[in-house]
């Protein structure tokens, strides 16, 4: 430790600085520009960096992985075909956290019932997003929101960013749109959806620790429970999914509904409602089921969990028909069975499932926003009517839309992603599309 005799040995230089009039904004190139670090945009950044793609990978948050890490949404869900002991449908950039995450204790747990979902660790999963992206040498600006958008005809050009540094302009030769909110497309001026006749609500995600895991009562009994007593604790939603990688003592609540407007003001406002839901939440839980939640103590908030705002109008809309139908399509991506989770309601949501056989597809039409020829929209913001978009959001079908979306516009190279071989994409799109083992 210094004494005070020894602070010779302290620097103490500073300069004076100051911000020149009409300074320029960093500038950095690419052939490949994402928007988005979720699971989509993670999955479509390494992708093209296997494909030897200079890559940038841009997010407004300070921290990479989107939902899946920041808004605590604690499984992947629709990577596997239903029943217990389904195949995995999206491999890849999949194959590769499941097998890393698998190798660490605690970090994956995989539920097998009507289908198989696979719980994860959050923090496990953005220590492996952080070091992929590292090791991949992919160009990241984190903190960075997408403010200006310039189009040249069909094509997207350059991304104005605003960070707390300074502004940013990317330009690219392609650009995703992972964003969720379809923000891309949305500033770069092409037609987008949004819901109709009611919202669609997202959750705010809690973890509460100290639970004890031996008393844990079944999904279907806390819903009752709250059927019941919902008034008395002020409850909005009536449902609760608890997820427990088993050991650890800690349950990840997916019990709330939160209205996600596009409107700034609004939205951090719900913001705020939906803590105040999740506490309630976690109250009813403490004192209903005491043996399990009696002890337990909220450890953290995820970010508001965002589920459905507004998206593409691609070239081709997925429909609930297709969906039901199984329909593949010629130019078909990505695959999943996930049932139609649409959270239309405040109590509740509509889920239909579908019969172990079942599969459906994400055509390569609904990813492409339909004035352009450079950009591909990927994840919760690809062109779907609002049923159909709720059966493939989740994040196995993201990630094999995020490789889909790599592959096409390195085939596309300065072309039209318009016009691309779909047979040559498919065919890298082999074990996404038809691998069953
Ligand atoms: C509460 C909740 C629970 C869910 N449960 C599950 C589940 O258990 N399993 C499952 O598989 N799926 C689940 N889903 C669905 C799934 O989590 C999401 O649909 C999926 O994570 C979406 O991934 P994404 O990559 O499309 O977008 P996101 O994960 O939303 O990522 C979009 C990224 O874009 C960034 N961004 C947005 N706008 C801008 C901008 N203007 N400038 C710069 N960056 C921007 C954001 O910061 C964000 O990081 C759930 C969803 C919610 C909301």
């Amino acid at each position: 430790m210094l004494s005070m005799a020894d602070t010779s040995a302290v620097a103490t230089g500073t300069r004076i600085v100051r911000r020149e009039a009409g300074a320029d904004a960093w500038r950095v190139e690419a052939d490949i520009c994402v928007v988005g670090s979720g699971a989509a945009g993670i999955a479509a950044a390494l992708q093209a960096g296997r494909l030897g793609r200079k890559v940038v990978l841009v997010d407004g948050l300070p921290a990479l992985g989107g939902q899946a890490v920041n808004s605590i949404i604690g499984t992947f869900c629709g990577l596997f075909s239903n029943g217990p002991n389904g195949y995995q449908f999206t491999h890849g950039v999949a194959d590769d956290i499941l097998r890393d995450l698998g190798a660490l204790e605690g970090a994956l747990h995989y539920q097998r019932r009507h289908t198989v979902v696979v719980y994860y660790d959050e923090i496990a999963l953005s220590r492996w997003i952080e070091e992929a992206v590292r090791a991949a040498r992919i160009t990241v600006i984190v903190g960075a929101v997408l403010r200006h958008v310039t189009v040249d005809g069909r094509r997207v050009r350059e991304l104005e960013l605003a960070t707390r540094y300074g502004d940013v302009r990317v330009n690219a030769t392609g650009f995703i749109d992972a964003s969720g909110d379809a923000a891309l497309t949305w500033q770069a001026g092409f037609p987008c959806r949004e819901p109709e006749g009611g919202t669609v609500y997202g959750t705010q995600m809690v973890v509460v620790e100290n639970i004890d895991e031996a008393h844990l009562p079944e999904i279907a009994e806390i819903g009752e429970r709250m059927k019941e007593k919902g008034d008395a604790y002020g409850l909005l939603r009536r449902e609760c999914f608890p997820f427990v990688i088993p050991g650890r003592g800690i349950a990840v609540l997916n019990m709330t509904h939160v209205e996600t407007p596009l409107d700034p003001l609004k939205a951090s406002i719900c913001g705020l409602e939906g803590k105040v839901q999740a506490d309630l939440a976690v109250h009813f839980l403490q004192q209903e089921f005491p043996e399990c939640f009696g002890k337990s103590k909220i450890r953290a908030y995820g970010l508001p969990g965002i589920r459905q705002t507004r998206w593409i109008v691609g070239t081709q809309q997925l429909t609930l028909d297709d969906v039901r139908a199984g329909t593949r399509f010629a130019d078909a991506v990505a695959r999943t069975a996930w049932p139609v989770e649409l959270h239309d309601h405040g109590t509740g949501h509509v889920w239909q499932t579908f019969d172990e056989d079942h599969v459906h597809y994400v055509p390569l039409g609904s990813l492409i926003p339909r004035e352009s020829d450079n950009l591909l929209a990927v994840g919760r913001c690809i062109d779907a009517d609002k049923a159909a978009l709720s059966s493939v959001r989740v994040m196995g079908p993201c990630m094999a839309m995020g490789m889909a979306a790599a592959h096409a516009l390195d085939l596309a190279g300065t072309g039209s992603v318009q016009q691309i071989d779909i047979s040559a994409l498919q065919d890298r799109l082999h074990d996404n599309l038809d691998r069953t083992d």
